[in-house]
């Protein structure tokens, strides 16, 4: 008889993947969560480079090549001022594997982890892999998270509160004051605050803030990738940003689970990091221009959307059935309740598609919202 781990026959296969089966070729895909665009010229090519010169044949040292950490800790000190020793990072493979690393190193069976609800699919998940009790947190009514509701869920069994800004699947962003909020709570009740900030330069506005920089303890980690902000989801290259002992223990796993992150990534990466950041302005001025079509499209159509100020989605309060409507006219939308159970009576929309085809999806959205009422 086959038998499988309590801890994994908990999880179940994201919601999101069910709604792209469901969905027929000539739908227009509001679901995915990359951008569409291409990853930077100078960053494809180092990594070509690096392949034919013979670079990524081996093994790199499990926390990721001297040059690629040494960009990721200048990159902290040059967009917030943080002053961040490379020794205290490690390369991942994307921010799913750093996130998982976070959990499996400092949660014990059935502490509790605390996270957004609704909130990225794999908060809930990946704390139960590493064997922790889900504590999902509802969200303010703008979708962002309240400092007082995730002081108010800590209890003795508390190990780690995951805060996500931007926010995935809200787009909301988090004040500074949350942030310092979120800070003062790691370091008062001695729990962890890991810090998803893999949207951390689609911001447009305000600013992106993290509680790194206000922790006076070493209890923030901080996870982030090239991911999003390079369009190099495909690539797996995200990292880990801690104190000396926390990024030791996270190693203990890194290095078995995975060895190092993928060597042409790495160069890749290194290369995005240090490089031009044009591409990655370009690329958000083009999301801030289909937010605010988006926005107001739903808002014509007569739904309730807090603005989003970040990432590349937007989340409406939906009636019964939207979602279904939605789809059987051709338009792919992700069910609020994918991301948690206060999702439910919301949808995810993600823009990271063409104008063209968003005006069209909002047009269907406008006639299946109207069929609905
Ligand atoms: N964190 C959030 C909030 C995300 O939305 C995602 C991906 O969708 C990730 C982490 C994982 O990113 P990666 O593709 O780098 O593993």
């Amino acid at each position: 008889m086959t038998k499988f781990a309590t801890r994994v026959e908990n999880v179940s296969i994201s919601g999101i993947r069910e709604v792209f089966e469901a969905a027929g070729d000539e739908a227009i895909n509001l679901g995915l969560g990359q951008p569409d665009f291409p990853t930077p010229a100078h960053a494809r090519r180092a990594a070509v480079e690096a392949i034919e010169s013979g670079q990524t044949d081996a093994y790199t040292s499990n926390k990721g090549t001297p040059q690629l950490r040494e960009a990721i800790a200048a990159k902290y000190d040059r967009d917030y001022g943080i002053e961040v020793d490379p020794g205290n990072t490690i390369a991942t493979s994307g921010g799913s594997e750093a996130l998982h690393l976070a959990l499996e190193a400092h949660v014990d069976p059935n502490q509790e982890v605390i996270f957004p609800d609704p909130g990225f699919v794999s908060y809930d998940a990946l704390t139960r892999i590493a064997g922790g009790t889900p504590k999902p947190v509802s969200l303010r009514d703008d979708l962002t998270l309240d400092p007082a509701a995730v002081e108010d869920a800590i209890t003795e069994e508390t190990a780690a509160v995951i805060v996500n800004s931007p926010a995935n699947p809200t787009g909301a962003v988090q004040s500074e004051a949350d942030m310092r909020e979120f800070a003062r709570i790691a370091d008062e009740h001695d729990v962890l605050c890991i810090s998803d900030e893999v949207y951390e330069h689609i911001v447009f506005d305000g600013e992106h803030h993290s509680p790194l920089k206000f922790a006076e303890t070493d209890n923030v980690v901080v996870v982030s990738a090239c991911s999003k902000t390079y369009s190099m989801t495909g690539w797996r290259l995200g990292w880990l940003v801690g104190s000396g002992d926390r990024i030791e223990r996270m190693l203990r796993v890194h290095q078995y689970v995975q060895a190092c992150a993928s060597a042409p990534a790495q160069f890749a990466a290194e290369a995005a990091l240090t490089g031009p950041q044009e591409p990655v302005a370009e690329m958000v001025g083009s999301f801030e221009e289909r937010r605010d079509v988006v926005v107001d499209g739903l808002e014509d159509a007569g739904l309730e959307v807090p603005t989003p100020s970040g990432a590349f989605y937007a989340m409406p309060k939906v009636p019964e059935g939207w979602c279904d409507e939605v789809l059987d006219r051709g338009v792919v939308v992700v069910p609020g309740e994918a991301f948690g159970s206060n999702g439910e009576g919301y949808a995810r929309l993600s823009y990271a598609t063409g104008m063209e085809e968003l005006k069209e999806a909002l047009e269907i959205i406008d006639n299946a919202t109207a069929a609905v009422r």
